[in-house]
């Protein structure tokens, strides 16, 4: 949902919000680096000071979900558990990922609901390429990117999207990006092959989430989906965000909790959740969703976590 993320500013000519990291995790970070450098052709890197603990945060969610094993391997499962279950959607009248089950549906033409970013379309290089610049997301380092249609698919995803296709269902790729990206979007989805038959696939937009009665970015994409489920029977959704299948905007953190509980059997038969530690608004929820400095950021977070204590020995 890079559409969306609110940028904090930062700079790599400044540094000051910076907050060391203890040895451990310096020698790690300093090995990883190293071992990053040797393998890059087109950007010599160094590190000739302490990394900071902003660094330090990008660089693992980062380098998880660009080259952790466990990573691909969630991806795939989600993509070939919903393969798995499209036939029995399309055979049960009554099957709809987003209204109550009953009643019979299929007058209505199937479809599925994809977001793009972390879910189809993975941006992992963009990700690595702020935390080795020590930026921060904007509008046009992110535009920069886009433009280049050169983000890889999901695991899984185009398997998916071809299968579903082939079953005669219809693609919305329902995402957060502005319709200034539109055809860079569309170049690098056709590009990897996540369109397969171009007559049944439609990207939506986030300008369009104001055009069907919503309001952007309060309104997430809730009147984008009651947009297409007046015309379609929506057999699955897929995205990296709550939002992308249910609630708006600035929900705290328990009100999101609830919400995954409030629809706990959706997940994993009409609703598939992929990974991202990278950003999102799970993280902007736990700063209470305000632009606050790198270091003020960090403090948050850290005030977020919930350590166990030792109790002493007798
Ligand atoms: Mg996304």
């Amino acid at each position: 949902m890079r559409g969306s993320r609110e940028p904090i500013l930062l700079s790599r000519r400044n540094r000051s919000y910076r907050l060391i990291l203890g040895s451990p995790y310096r020698a790690v970070f300093l090995l990883l680096l190293t071992s990053c450098a040797s393998t890059s052709r087109d950007h010599e890197w160094s590190i000739d000071r302490e990394p900071s603990a902003w660094e330090v945060r990008g660089l693992h969610a980062t380098l998880w979900s660009q080259s952790a094993a466990e990573f691909q391997a969630l991806a795939r499962q989600a993509y070939q558990s919903a393969g798995a279950r499209l036939n029995q959607a399309l055979e049960d009248p009554a099957w709809s990922a987003l209204s109550p089950t009953t009643g019979d549906r299929r007058a209505k033409p199937p479809a599925v609901i994809l977001d793009v970013d972390e879910t189809v379309l993975r941006n992992t290089p963009y990700e690595a390429w702020l935390v080795r610049e020590g930026s921060t997301w904007n509008r046009e380092n992110w535009s920069a990117w886009c433009r280049q249609a050169a983000a890889e698919a999901m695991p899984g995803a185009v398997e998916f999207v071809q299968r579903a296709q082939a079953m005669g269902v219809h693609v919305f790729y329902v995402t957060n990006r502005s319709r200034r990206l539109a055809e860079a979007t569309r170049s690098n989805l056709a590009k990897v092959g996540l369109i397969p038959v171009p007559e049944s696939v439609t990207l939506v937009f986030k300008e369009d989430e104001a055009a069907w009665g919503g309001e952007y970015p309060k309104t997430g994409k809730i009147h984008r989906r009651r947009h297409i489920e007046r015309d379609f029977r929506v057999l699955q959704v897929f995205g990296d965000s709550l939002a992308d299948f249910a609630g708006g905007d600035r929900l705290v953190p328990e009100q999101r909790r609830a919400l995954v509980e409030e629809h706990a059997e959706r997940w994993g038969k009409y609703w598939f959740v992929l990974p991202n530690p990278m950003y999102g608004s799970w993280q902007r929820a736990e700063i209470g969703y305000r632009r606050l400095p790198p270091s003020e950021t960090l403090r948050k977070e850290l005030d977020g976590l919930h350590p166990f204590r030792i109790h002493p020995s007798r």
